[in-house]
Parts: structure tokens; C-alpha cells; sequence
């Protein structure tokens, strides 16, 4: 039989025993204060009403206080049970404990934790499992020994039995013999170690909730913190991006070196401004693209709508094409670095003539647009060009040195009859401007319909030239292919026979270029050269000629070797544009020419006019002596339409003169002219000069060179310039000449 216990006369009062240490301190027990030998139910109750409000450790202890105060216990404690991790045996821990002032609380002794029941309780779980608290008597192994000097003995285990299973137990100390514990009173405490648990499970699990909340708001803030992150890094990307996309769209609508806008840009505005002016617009356009920095908008127009009636376009703006004159030669001699420097003062400068609402564009190299939106008539855009004139007077300073600029400018009046194509808007502004430069005034306003088409035909003209020109460059000079004529080449060489009349024989012909062009048919030289020079396709366009007449001339010279191997060699008049002359690489190319047709060079003759001495002599003069002491024959063509031919004519190293067409043809109209030729004649005797009579036309005038001691004469007379197969033809079965022609006059005694 179990000993009772005797609650009431429970000693609470024990003090701390000595050499046990400090007396431990209790952490406070909510609400209900512990209350020393007060009965066991009521310590129940109070119990229950601490577990109610919380769960928390402290309220574990102040629930183990009251038990152990109302039974006068020396300790309560409480283990809770749980699998061994590998062998999921049952083990026990010891969870919490209420210790009595001087007993010593056993919470941090390792030896009660993980109690194994087999090796060390042996028998308590089956019994504790079954509900059968243990009492009085029973060993409890190490648990007995607790307390130090003075024994202190474990009474009373209660289990605590939960839904499921046994979840630990509750266990009460005395010590030495004290404790006395009725079956009523074990009860009691069985229901109380039940409440524990319970508790002890809530408490369990409201932390792991609210470590679980912990673990959760910590995700959460750091989800949240995250998220901002990327939100501000979407944010500044996207700003970025925009930013991106509007440098983007402004770097595609603006030049790079001046800052203004670039063609692009112009074409959209003046496709707004007509479509302003048609009334397609509201009158506060936003065409396509933005203003850049350097230029305003145009003002919105206020142009009267147009009634359908109506059949003059409103013209209500004016365009500008601005061309700096001579900026090749600028960019040329100075570099290209003063080149754009001398772009951007000029842009400076143009800007500082135009009004708010005007717009400048810079359309590439050195040409720009202007926009006069206000300017109604010729008149008005007339002042804006006089205050350019006046703007660019002064010079500009560049790397210490002035330069002198100026500009040649076109003027189209908008919308005009261009209701459909802004860019004709700008094509004649260009025309204008080309007029202005050829007429050598500073401006130019097409006038009509008729000048606009004539312009227009020279523009596409020079276009077809240069893309025909082109095709001659693809090829490689020196290839053997170069001299072949190529299917879709637009030009070949006519030749026109020179004849030595004392010889009766063909000596030489003379070269002339032919463009077929694949819409507008033959096209004579005199008016393609000059487009040629403008443009220096020149110089393409007369390398190839060169060559080309060259290896002609090696062929031929060949055949006829064959056939009269004691002629002298025929030779070959090749003309030299004056553009090509004072171009840098023109020796180089001709000594090419040469090599590679390996002719001699005394049967090559260049024909220059006078146009390419006057302006330069000095330079003219060193490069004819330089071509001469190659070997070079070399002649001035259409001698005597020049104004100062004879004050350089004796200082040239020249070998042959040819008189001009006009002269021949006046032979037939009186003496006064034949005393010209006589009097060229007996010059180029003096100097020593041959003499090559051009435009032969008539027996007469045939007649009349002979008897002037003429030995070479080149007309239609003889031959009209001819393909190169009619040419052989012509050396073969007229050599030596057609007797008929030998008979106008009987050769020289
Ligand atoms: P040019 O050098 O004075 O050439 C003579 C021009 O007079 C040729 O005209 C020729 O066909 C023409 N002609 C010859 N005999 C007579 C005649 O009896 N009566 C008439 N009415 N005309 C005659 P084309 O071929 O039309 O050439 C005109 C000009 O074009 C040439 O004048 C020359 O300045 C230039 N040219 C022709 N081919 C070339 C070339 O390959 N290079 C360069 N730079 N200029 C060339
Ligand atoms: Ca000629
Ligand atoms: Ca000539």
C-alpha cells in the first residue's frame, strides 16, 4: 500500500540549505499568486485559471508552483517524452520544474535529458502508458538521488496520458521522507499532469506558430525588399530606356556634328508644312519629330484654307538650300577636322540670321535647308539670303587662320504646285541653287515651268552620268577586261582620221568619247564633258578614255606594221579635260597607261585647250614639260577662240597647234580670214609648232590649206569620227588617200 500523503501539513516554508548555492528566483506567475498550503483542488483550480490566460514557460512554472505548494512538495517537474531520432525508442527529457527556495532545480542537468525508459525507467512506461501513476517506493534509478546532502526523493509520477498516447510525466519530490499522498489526492494530480501536457503541447505549438509567423514575416519582408529592389531597378530601366529611346530618335533625326536636324527630320517637316498649308493639318501641327536644341519650329501656319476651286497653290513659306562655296578645296588643303570645324561656324552663323521660328537643317556635307515659314513671297526669303550674305562677310577665325566663306543659295516657294512631294520642294531649292552657282550671284529663285524642267533635265543628266560613269569604275584598271567593252557600259570611242596631206595617208586620229544613254540616245560630248567636269567623274571618265585609245592605238599600229612596216607609226590624239589636268595623279596615270599598253609614247598626243593654261601657267607649264620629257607630243586644240593665246604661246612646250573650227569655216567668206590662218601659220612656223587644220568641210577649204602649206587636216571631209571597226576600214582601203581628195590639189613640188 502506497503512503499517504499529507497535503495539509506540507512544510513550505523550508529554507535555502546551506552550501546548496543561492536560492533560485522564480520567474513571476501571471495573476495568480502562489498561495502556500491552500488545498489541492483549489491549487487545481488556480492552475487551470494560469494555463487559461497563457501557455507560456512561466506560466508552466507558476502552474508547477501552485501543485507543489498545495502538496508541500520540496520540486514538481515535468518530462516530456519523444522518439529516439534514429531508433525511435521512447525517451524522456525533463521540460520544466518548480523547485522550492533551497532545493536545487536540476534543468541544466545533462543526465535528464533524453532518459532512455528501457535502459533507465525500466518498467515505467508500460505503466505510466496504461494510466497508473507511480508512487511511494518505486526506484526511480537516478531520479532518487537528486538533492545533494540531504536525499530528495521523487514520491509520485503522474503520467500524462493525451489523445495520443503517453506525452510524458509529471513528477513531485520530498525530501527525505517527507510526502504523503492519498489516492484522491493522485487523482487529482493525474487530471493536473493531463493539463500540463496540454498545455505544455499549446505552449509548443503557439511557438512554433508563431516562429512559424516569425519565419514568415521574415520572408515576407525580405520578398518585399526584394520586390522594391526590383521595381526601383525596373523603374530606372525603364527610365533609362526611354531616355535611350529618345536619344536614339533624336540622334536619327539630328547630325551628329552640328546638332541640327538632318534630312530626315526635313523631309517629315516639310511633309507636315505642306500638308499644313493644304489644310490637311489642324493649325497647330506636331509634325512627326521633336525640335533639337539648336533650331525652333516653324510657328503653325494661319494659311486660309483652300476652296476646291481654288487653283493657285497658296505658296506660304519658303524653303532655302544653302551650298558653301568652294568647301572641298577647304576641306582639302585644311583637313577634315578645320573642314567640319568651318560646317559648324558656318551653322553658327546662318542661325544667327534666322528667326525664332524659322528652322535650319544640315541635309550632309556641306549643304543645309532653311525654313522660312513666315516668308510669303520671293521677296522675303530675298532678305533672309541678303542677311546671310552679310553674316558670312566677316571671316571665320579657324586654327589662327581666316577664312573667307561664302554660300550659294536656291530659293523654292512652298507648297507651290509640290502639294504632293516635299522632297521636289527641296530638289528645287537645289536647282536654284546650282543656277545661282553657275550664273555667279549668290542666289536664285526658279522663275517657270520652263527653267524648273531645263534644271530639272541638267540634274537627272548629271545623276545618269555619274551612275554610268560608275560602272566604269568597278572595273580594275589594268585588268585585261578594262579595255573590253563591257555590255552594260553606256560609252565607247569614236575616231576621227587626221590626214597628212603631202603624204596622202591617215597619220593619226583623234579620240572621241560617246555616251549612249539607255533613254535619251546619243549624247554628244560637248554637252556631257562639262557635266563631268562638275561633278569629276572626269577624271574616271578620262582615264578610261586614255586607255582605251591607247590600246586601240597598239592594235592598230600593230596591223598596219604587218602590211606597210616602213610607215612611220600612227599616232593617237587623245583630248585632256581641264579638270583632269590639274588633278594630282595625272602623270602617274598616264605613265600607267602607257606601261600597260606598252605604246611609245611619242605616238600619244594630248590635246589641251587653252582654258586649262589660263589661270595657272606656271603649273600648266611645268606639267606639259614634264609630260614632253616623257615623250609626250602634245597640242593646243581649238587655237585662236583663247584671248591671250599668244602672249604664253612661245613659253609652252608645246608640239602642235590646232586651229579651231571657226576659222576653216570662215575661209569660204573673204581673204581677211584666210590672212588669219596665214598668219597662224607662219606663227607656228616661227615656233616651230605643227599645224593642224580642224572642221575641213568642203574641198575649198581643203584646196585653200594646201596652197597655205596646211600639211594636216582633220574634217568630215575625210571622215566623220568613226567606231573603231569603220576606222581599220578606213586605214585599210584609204591608204594611202583617196585618190579623188589627192587630186584637189597636186602634192607639193
Ligand atoms: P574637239 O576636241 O574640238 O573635237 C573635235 C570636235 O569637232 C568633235 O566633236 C568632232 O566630231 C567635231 N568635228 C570634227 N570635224 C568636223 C567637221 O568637219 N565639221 C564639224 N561640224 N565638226 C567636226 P565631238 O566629238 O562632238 O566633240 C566635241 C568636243 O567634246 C571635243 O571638241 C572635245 O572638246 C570634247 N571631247 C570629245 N571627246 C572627248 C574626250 O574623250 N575627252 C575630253 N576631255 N573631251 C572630249
Ligand atoms: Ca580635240
Ligand atoms: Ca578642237
Amino acid at each position: 500500500m502506497p503512503e499517504p500523503f499529507t497535503l495539509t501539513e506540507a512544510t513550505g516554508r523550508l529554507g535555502p540549505i546551506a552550501g546548496d548555492g543561492a536560492p533560485e528566483v522564480l520567474p513571476p506567475c501571471p495573476s495568480v499568486p502562489p498561495a502556500e498550503g491552500i488545498a489541492l483542488p483549489q491549487a487545481i483550480a488556480a492552475m487551470h485559471r494560469i494555463l487559461a490566460q497563457a501557455q507560456t514557460p512561466a506560466a508552466i512554472n507558476g502552474a508547477l508552483q501552485q501543485l507543489g505548494l498545495a502538496i508541500a512538495a520540496d520540486r514538481v517537474y515535468l518530462f516530456r517524452n519523444h522518439p529516439h531520432p534514429v531508433t525511435e525508442a521512447p525517451l524522456a527529457s525533463l521540460r520544466a520544474e518548480w523547485c522550492r527556495r533551497g532545493t536545487r532545480s536540476q534543468l541544466q542537468n545533462l543526465e535528464l535529458q533524453n532518459l532512455d525508459y528501457h535502459s533507465t525507467m525500466a518498467q515505467w512506461y508500460e505503466r505510466l502508458a496504461s494510466g497508473e501513476g507511480l508512487v511511494n517506493g518505486l526506484a526511480l534509478g537516478g531520479l532518487v538521488q537528486l538533492g545533494g546532502r540531504r536525499p530528495l526523493r521523487s514520491r509520485l509520477i503522474s503520467p500524462i496520458l493525451l489523445e495520443d498516447g503517453l506525452w510524458g510525466f509529471l513528477g513531485f519530490d520530498w525530501y527525505g521522507e517527507g510526502g504523503v499522498c492519498t489516492p484522491h489526492s493522485q487523482d487529482l494530480l493525474a487530471i493536473a499532469a493531463s493539463a500540463l501536457g496540454l498545455a505544455m503541447t499549446c505552449q509548443r505549438t503557439a511557438a512554433r506558430l508563431e516562429s512559424l509567423q516569425q519565419r514568415f514575416e521574415g520572408e515576407l519582408q525580405q520578398r518585399t525588399v526584394k520586390l522594391q529592389a526590383a521595381i526601383a531597378q525596373l523603374q530606372r530601366e525603364m527610365a533609362d530606356r526611354r531616355q535611350a529611346q529618345s536619344e536614339l530618335r533624336h540622334s536619327a533625326l539630328h547630325d551628329r556634328l552640328t546638332g541640327l536636324p538632318n534630312r530626315t527630320y526635313w523631309m517629315e517637316l516639310m511633309g507636315d508644312m505642306i500638308a499644313l498649308a493644304n489644310g490637311a493639318l489642324p493649325q497647330s501641327p506636331t509634325p512627326g519629330p521633336s525640335p533639337g536644341p539648336s533650331i525652333a519650329r516653324p510657328a503653325p501656319q494661319t494659311a486660309a484654307p483652300k476652296s476646291a476651286q481654288e487653283s493657285d497653290p497658296v505658296q506660304s513659306f519658303a524653303v532655302l538650300f544653302v551650298d558653301i562655296d568652294r568647301f572641298q578645296v577647304v576641306n582639302d588643303s585644311l583637313g577634315h577636322d578645320l573642314g567640319d570645324e568651318l560646317l559648324v561656324a558656318v551653322a553658327h552663323r546662318l542661325r544667327r540670321c534666322l528667326g525664332e521660328s524659322d528652322v535650319l537643317a544640315r541635309l550632309g556635307g556641306d549643304e543645309f535647308a532653311i525654313l522660312l515659314p513666315q516668308a510669303r513671297d520671293r521677296q522675303g526669303a530675298e532678305r533672309v539670303v541678303q542677311a546671310i550674305d552679310h553674316c558670312l562677310r566677316e571671316p571665320i577665325a579657324l586654327a589662327g587662320q581666316e577664312i573667307y566663306t561664302s554660300v550659294s543659295i536656291g530659293i523654292a516657294l512652298g507648297p507651290g504646285d509640290y502639294c504632293q512631294e516635299p522632297e521636289r520642294l527641296l530638289r528645287d531649292a537645289d536647282l536654284s541653287m546650282r543656277q545661282a552657282r553657275k550664273l555667279g550671284r549668290s542666289h536664285h529663285t526658279i522663275s517657270d515651268r520652263a527653267e524648273h524642267d531645263q534644271l530639272l533635265a541638267a540634274m537627272r543628266l548629271e545623276t545618269d552620268l555619274r551612275k554610268a560613269v560608275s560602272t566604269l569604275n568597278a572595273w580594275n584598271f589594268g585588268r585585261a577586261d578594262y579595255v573590253s567593252q563591257p555590255e552594260d557600259s553606256q560609252f565607247y570611242l569614236c575616231y576621227q582620221p587626221i590626214v597628212d596631206i603631202t603624204q596622202h595617208r591617215i597619220c593619226a586620229f583623234e579620240a572621241l568619247i560617246r555616251w549612249q544613254h539607255p533613254v535619251l540616245g546619243l549624247i554628244s560630248p560637248g554637252r556631257f564633258i562639262p557635266i563631268a567636269e562638275e561633278t569629276d567623274a572626269i577624271a574616271s571618265l578620262g582615264l578610261w578614255t586614255l586607255y582605251r585609245a591607247c590600246q586601240q592605238l597598239r592594235q592598230w599600229q600593230d596591223q598596219l606594221h604587218a602590211i606597210h612596216p616602213n610607215l612611220p607609226p600612227l599616232q593617237m590624239s587623245v583630248n585632256l579635260s581641264c579638270r583632269q589636268f590639274a588633278r594630282l595623279d595625272l602623270l602617274d596615270s598616264i605613265e600607267r597607261v602607257i606601261e600597260t599598253t606598252a605604246i611609245d609614247p611619242s605616238a600619244l598626243k594630248l590635246e589641251i585647250t587653252e582654258s586649262t593654261i589660263v589661270g595657272n601657267a606656271d603649273l600648266a607649264k611645268s606639267t606639259l614639260q614634264t609630260l614632253q620629257n616623257m615623250g609626250i607630243q602634245l597640242c593646243l586644240d581649238d587655237f585662236g577662240t583663247g584671248y591671250s593665246s599668244l602672249s604664253y604661246l612661245h613659253q609652252l612646250p608645246l608640239d602642235t597647234i590646232k586651229i579651231d573650227r571657226a576659222f576653216i569655216e570662215a575661209l569660204d567668206r573673204g581673204p581677211k580670214n584666210q590672212d588669219i590662218v596665214k598668219a597662224i601659220l607662219t606663227l607656228a612656223d616661227t615656233l616651230r609648232l605643227s599645224v593642224i587644220a580642224e572642221g575641213v568641210e568642203t574641198p575649198e577649204q581643203l584646196q585653200t590649206l594646201r596652197q597655205m602649206g596646211c600639211t594636216y587636216i582633220q574634217g568630215y571631209l575625210f571622215s566623220k569620227p568613226v567606231r573603231a571597226e569603220a576606222a581599220l576600214q578606213l586605214l585599210r582601203s584609204e591608204y594611202p588617200m583617196r585618190s579623188d581628195l589627192r587630186a584637189i590639189a597636186p602634192p607639193a613640188p
